[in-house]
């Protein structure tokens, strides 16, 4: 049974709802009493937007080596470099914020955290939806 692995966050939301059916109905969850999911290009546009955040921190991985070594190719300057460092790391903070806080479009919980814990999955960590859901399977239309 997987009952017993909802997060703080959606036992919460789960007990403070309206529903009294505490158990999980098809892995569908529900915010603040309010229904999420179902609605195929919602569950679209929503991993649209998390893999966007995932692309961006990747990306920002991905252009670290490059960037310094040009900052030291063009400058000749560690102290610029420095500075070059620094923004970098501001700015892949940021990214693994928004990606962090980045939810499920199915069931609204953070799609990469799980509890205090961020794992970057290619599956939502509650739902187990997967980023490119929407690619695969034709949800609806
Ligand atoms: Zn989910």
């Amino acid at each position: 049974m997987i009952a017993g692995r909802i997060s703080y966050g959606a036992w919460y939301h789960r007990r403070s709802g309206r529903e009294r059916n505490y158990g999980i109905e098809k892995g569908v969850q529900r915010v603040m009493g309010e229904p999420i999911g179902g609605d195929p290009s919602a569950i679209g546009s929503g991993l649209r937007k998390v893999r966007k955040r995932r692309w961006f921190l990747w990306g920002l991985l991905l252009v670290y080596v490059p960037a310094i070594w040009l900052s030291l190719h063009l400058t000749h300057s560690d102290r610029i470099t420095a500075v070059v460092f620094g923004v970098w790391l501001v700015v892949l903070i940021i990214a693994v914020f928004f990606v962090s806080t980045a939810r499920c479009p199915r069931c609204g919980n953070y799609f990469h955290v799980y509890g205090m814990t961020p794992l970057y999955l290619r599956r939502c960590l509650h739902c187990k939806l997967h980023i490119s859901a929407d690619k695969k399977k034709p949800l609806g239309r």
